[in-house]
C-alpha cells in the first residue's frame, strides 16, 4: 500500500503540473483525486495552486471521505469526487479543470456533440452538460445523477470540466480529448456547417469503446 499510496500522490502532482502548464487552471482552481486499493481516497487540497503541489500536500481520505492524513483540507468539491466513485465501481480517478473551450461551451449552455471527431467516439462518448449547481455544495452531485451511470465527461455549467476514468490516465487523457475537441469544434464553427461521422462508422466506434471499457484491469501506470 505504500508504494501504491506514493505512487499515486507522484501521479496527481504531476497531473496537477500538466493541468496548469496547458492553461486549464488560475489560482487554486480545478481539484483530482484517485481511488486507492483499500478503499481510501486521495485528492487534492484546497486552496493552493495545483500546478505546484508537493506529494505530501496530497489529502487522504477514507471510505466515508473523511480525513485520515494530510496538512490541508480536502478540496471544496470532494462530494462531488465521492459521487462518482460510489455510483461507478468501475471508476478509479476524477479530474476537474476549468479548461476554457469547455467551460466556454459550459457558460454559453451549449452541448459539445458526440459525432464529430473519431477520438472523441473512442476513448470519451457523450460529453455531458449538466445544470448549474453552486460549486462544492451538494447540488452537485445531483445534477450530475442523471449522466453518471454510463458517461465519463460532463460539462458543468457556468463552471468546468469533469472526466473520469479506470485510473488517472485515462481520466487525464479524457481531458484533453475532450478539451482539444471543444477547440477544434469551435474552430470549425467558425467555418460554417460541421460534418458529422456517418452513422455506421460512429456505431463501430462506439461498440470498441464499449469493448474497450469492459477490461477489468487496468492498472495505474508507474511515475516517470
Ligand atoms: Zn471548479
Amino acid at each position: 500500500m505504500t508504494n501504491q499510496l506514493e505512487n499515486a500522490r507522484q501521479r496527481l502532482v504531476e497531473t496537477g503540473q500538466k493541468l496548469y502548464a496547458k492553461g486549464f487552471l488560475a489560482g487554486s482552481d480545478g481539484n483530482s483525486s484517485i481511488r486507492l486499493p483499500d478503499e481510501q481516497f486521495l485528492i487534492t487540497p484546497s486552496g493552493l495552486a495545483k500546478g505546484e503541489l508537493a506529494p505530501e500536500d496530497l489529502v487522504l481520505l477514507d471510505s466515508h471521505f473523511v480525513k485520515v492524513e494530510g496538512r490541508y483540507q480536502p478540496s471544496s468539491e470532494y462530494k462531488m469526487h465521492q459521487f462518482v466513485y460510489s455510483n461507478r465501481p468501475d471508476i478509479s480517478a476524477c479530474v476537474h479543470s476549468h479548461a476554457p473551450y469547455c467551460t466556454a461551451f459550459a457558460t454559453a449552455g451549449r452541448e459539445l456533440p458526440d459525432n464529430i471527431l473519431p477520438e472523441t467516439v473512442l476513448f470519451v462518448g457523450r460529453i455531458c452538460l449538466t445544470e448549474y449547481a453552486p460549486p462544492g455544495t451538494d447540488a452537485v452531485a445531483k445534477t450530475l445523477k442523471p449522466f453518471t451511470g454510463e458517461n465519463n465527461a460532463f460539462l458543468l455549467r457556468n463552471h468546468g470540466l469533469l472526466t473520469i476514468g479506470r485510473n488517472l490516465q485515462e481520466a487525464f487523457w479524457r481531458h484533453e480529448t475532450v478539451e482539444h475537441f471543444a477547440r477544434i469544434y469551435f474552430l470549425a464553427c467558425q467555418l460554417g456547417e460541421v460534418g458529422s461521422i456517418p452513422k455506421e462508422d460512429f456505431q463501430r466506434l462506439t461498440r470498441m469503446r464499449n469493448s474497450m471499457q469492459a477490461t477489468p484491469d487496468n492498472p495505474e501506470p508507474k511515475p516517470k
